[in-house]
């Protein structure tokens, strides 16, 4: 996916995540982490794809919301943290749209890609006469797939943090 998009995106869903959580970060600081998000693609340009685009680099990022969490630096935190979701956003993109990423890298250098997932309905009265047929099929793209889990990741965070 082009620069731009992962970085619209990547502003979306931080957007999202702070109103979501009740943050009160500004647009600035927000644009600025979906900045750092992008710039796993350079390992485009000078390593090889493999290097940035795994989950390592999101883990790092968790652990560091967590470190910023025990040291009482709140901002840290939280822009550790959405930047943690941003990068993981960038993943699920990648995999959803091009050749996949090699998600456990340096581990392994197996690419892992989303699958187009097909949804079939049914009626309830066609379930119990025992005459299945189905009513329409919703065929959902790999970028499809992407986004959704994005928005999982975004509703789990944000779900969390209310939990806890
Ligand atoms: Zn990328």
């Amino acid at each position: 996916m082009d620069t731009l998009s992962h970085f619209v995106l990547a502003l979306l869903g931080g957007y999202a995540l702070v109103k979501g959580l009740g943050q009160k970060h500004g647009l600035l600081p927000l644009a600025a982490l979906a900045f750092l998000s992008v710039l796993i693609d350079a390992d485009h340009f000078w390593f090889r794809r493999l290097d940035m685009h795994n989950v390592f680099v999101v883990g790092f990022l968790a652990l560091s919301a967590i470190a910023f969490s025990f040291l009482k630096k709140a901002r840290l935190r939280d822009y550790a943290a959405i930047l943690a979701v941003m990068v993981c956003g960038h993943l699920l993109i990648d995999m959803g749209y091009g050749q996949g990423v090699a998600l456990f890298y340096p581990l392994t250098r197996g690419i892992y890609a989303l699958p187009q997932v097909g949804v079939e309905m049914t009626s309830a009265l066609q379930v119990h006469t025992g005459d299945i047929d189905k009513l329409s099929e919703v065929v959902i793209s790999p970028m499809g797939v992407a986004l959704s889990a994005y928005a999982g990741v975004i509703f789990l965070m944000i779900g969390a943090r209310r939990l806890g």
